[in-house]
């Protein structure tokens, strides 16, 4: 972090546009107070043992990682077979990826999933009231395709899901699919010029192109509280939601919690959707918090007929491209999609766009008149919680202090009401996080919460190494672990290709062009992909790799145009997006590995490249 203290906002000479904004008397709170206030809450929370305030679940935790929702003792005979496409994962990377390959008209793939069926995220994250926060008519993919129209603006978890099975039906991706089936090792053959997958079903596939679909925020982490696996009650992680338990589903209906004390570890983008469920089913509900959520109003509604009947063919692949232009600081004459994405991010742009104004500005005053637009945007946001929330202390507890985009950004009707509940409890821990837990429950501050069921929403791996996220180690060309090549970054050409790795395609959301909707960036490395596998298969071409040359070129390129924003996190309440604090460059962490010319720059360089046609960059043999 830079030295140099932010200068104050009232310290900014009396011409300038912050002066001006000071001076209009419309903020109604004063900045430099606020600014403080953001970094006492941030240096209460930050915990220096970073990341590894978490642990895996490996030993004894194990059990939080079964799969709920198959039949437990599945087996099958192994198998061993050649193909030339296996894609590991089944969610949306490798649906998509899946989709073009066949659109290419690629015969020969089998799709390895751990979960029982395809749907990645969707699949694992069934807890009551699970739902895209990015509106449903881009984020479900190839909607036009498939002749689809998802029900609502934003979709909840079994329509998604649903959406999910019938792109891989649609593609015919079942076909020789091995569900239940986690790869254990990959190993490259020269000779024969394959990959060798091994899982622990005992299979050996020979394939000739991988696509590493394994996707991000996949593995289930747990805090290392102590006492975590004392709890003498039901508990688990809510991405391995136990229905049997809880009785109901995604859309609720949790009809045996009815007499039970129900408590919840979290209050994340996943918490704060299970919570209204939770609230109204269980006899009590204790809701363990460490850093409020910054929650802004939702506005679903269901999908107007008129609307859809309005829509010309191609509508998805436009709306896609407005969301991502306007939520990359680009203008657009129409905002299509309209919610709290676009109202954050444009916000934001309308402070800079200020003609004349804009052009004498420094810097600094940009980035000072930027963060007075966050406060104003946070104010608004603890503003709705008095306005909700009835009793005072719960409200004033439910206050997040700090910029919008520390935490990913969350939005929600129904969450603040629940604390209106007499069955429901908030109980905040002033910054310092849940450190005990015993047999009967919970303890914070030395009071013991008993509790029948604890349920644990702390999120998913991040931050640690590829190889460590997707479970398994990959050996390429000249015995090179991708362990060891990527122990300290992942390094890439296009986010794709990495030398020493033929044939291999990363779909690991680094060093590339990252997308608020997901499943577009994805979208854009699956039809690339696709694009070299079908040029390699036509041209009787063995082997593609990444030079080592390109390689370093790229990451050449990542490292200049990175806009880590380091300042940025650093100042920021801890999380995943800041390393929890920790500060510095982590290039395992996603969100700073990142080609920093933004998106639609990155898709050009794709596209660009492909109608160039030499594959350049690549060895070929
Ligand atoms: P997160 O990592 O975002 O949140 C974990 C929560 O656990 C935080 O509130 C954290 O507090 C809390 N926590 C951790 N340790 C303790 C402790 N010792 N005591 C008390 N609280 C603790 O996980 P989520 O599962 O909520 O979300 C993960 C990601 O999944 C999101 O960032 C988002 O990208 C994605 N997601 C997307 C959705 C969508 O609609 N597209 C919906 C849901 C999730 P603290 O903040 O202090 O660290």
């Amino acid at each position: 972090m830079s030295n140099e203290p932010l200068k104050k906002f009232a310290d900014y000479p009396a011409d300038s546009a912050v002066a001006e904004k000071l001076a209009s008397g419309k903020l109604g709170f004063d900045p430099d107070a606020l600014r403080d206030k953001y970094a006492h809450e941030r240096d209460k929370r930050v915990r220096p043992e970073g990341f590894a305030q978490y642990q895996e679940l490996s030993g004894e935790l194990d059990v939080f990682d079964d799969d709920p929702f198959v039949e437990p003792g599945f087996t099958r005979d192994s198998v061993e077979k050649e193909v030339d496409v296996a894609i590991i994962g089944g969610g949306f990377g490798g649906l998509l990826v899946g989709a073009h390959l066949r659109e290419a008209g690629v015969a020969s793939i089998c799709c390895i999933e751990k979960g029982g069926d395809f749907g990645g995220t969707w699949y694992w994250n069934r807890y009551p009231g699970a739902q895209c926060d990015v509106e449903s008519y881009l984020y479900l993919p190839l909607l036009e395709k498939l002749k689809y129209m998802p029900k609502e603006k934003y979709s909840f978890g079994p329509e998604i899901l649903d959406h999910s099975l019938a792109i891989a039906k649609e593609y015919s991706l079942y076909d020789g699919a091995l569900m239940q089936t986690g790869v254990t090792n990959m190993r490259w053959d020269e000779d024969s010029k394959r990959w060798i997958v091994s899982t622990d079903r005992g299979d050996v596939i020979k394939a000739r192109f991988v696509p590493m679909a394994t996707g991000i925020l996949a593995k289930p982490k747990l805090p290392r509280i102590a006492g975590i696996t004392q709890f003498k009650g039901h508990t688990f992680h809510t991405s391995r939601w136990d229905f049997n338990y809880t009785g109901g589903n995604t859309m609720g209906d949790m009809t045996g919690l009815k007499d039970k004390r129900v408590g919840i570890i979290g209050t994340g983008p996943t918490a704060l959707q299970c919570i209204p469920a939770l609230g109204e089913w269980s006899k009590e509900l204790y809701v363990f918090q460490r850093t409020p959520s910054a929650i802004d109003v939702r506005g679903n509604h269901p999908t107007n007929p008129k609307w859809v009947e309005s829509l010309e063919p191609g509508w998805q692949a436009r709306r896609m491209e407005n969301f991502n232009i306007i939520t990359n600081g680009g203008y657009q004459a129409e905002d299509l999609v309209d919610d709290g994405w676009t109202d954050l991010f444009g916000r934001q742009i309308g402070a800079m766009r200020d003609g004349e104004a804009r052009a004498k500005m420094t810097t600094e005053e940009k980035a000072a008149l930027k963060e007075l637009t966050d406060l104003q945007k946070m104010e608004e946001i603890r503003d709705r919680v008095d306005a909700i929330v009835v009793d005072k202390d719960t409200a004033q507890n439910l206050k997040a202090y700090y910029r919008p985009f520390c935490k990913r950004p969350c939005f929600h009707d129904d969450y603040l009401k629940t604390f209106n509940r007499p069955s429901v409890t908030l109980v905040d821990t002033d910054g310092k996080g849940v450190e005990e837990v015993n047999e009967q429950g919970v303890v914070v501050d030395g009071k013991v919460y008993e509790l029948d069921c604890l349920i644990i929403a702390t999120g998913f791996e991040t931050g640690t190494s590829f190889t460590s996220a997707s479970g398994f180690d990959i050996v390429g060309r000249n015995d090179t672990n991708l362990s060891e090549k990527w122990a300290d970054a992942p390094s890439t050409m296009h986010g794709l290709f990495s030398h020493d790795f033929p044939n291999c395609f990363f779909m690991g959301l680094f060093q590339t062009g990252l997308t608020v909707s997901l499943p577009h960036t994805l979208d854009e490395q699956a039809m690339h992909i696709a694009y070299v596998v079908d040029h390699c298969l036509n041209n009787d071409i063995g082997a593609i790799e990444a030079s080592q040359q390109a390689e370093d070129t790229w990451c050449d390129v990542i490292d200049q145009k990175a806009h880590n924003n380091t300042d940025f996190f650093e100042a920021c309440t801890p999380g995943y997006y800041n390393n929890e604090g920790k500060g510095g460059v982590n290039k395992n962490n996603f969100l700073t590995n990142q080609y920093g010319g933004g998106p639609i720059e990155f898709f050009k360089i794709l596209e660009d490249w492909r109608n160039e046609g030499s594959l350049k960059g690549l060895e070929v043999s």
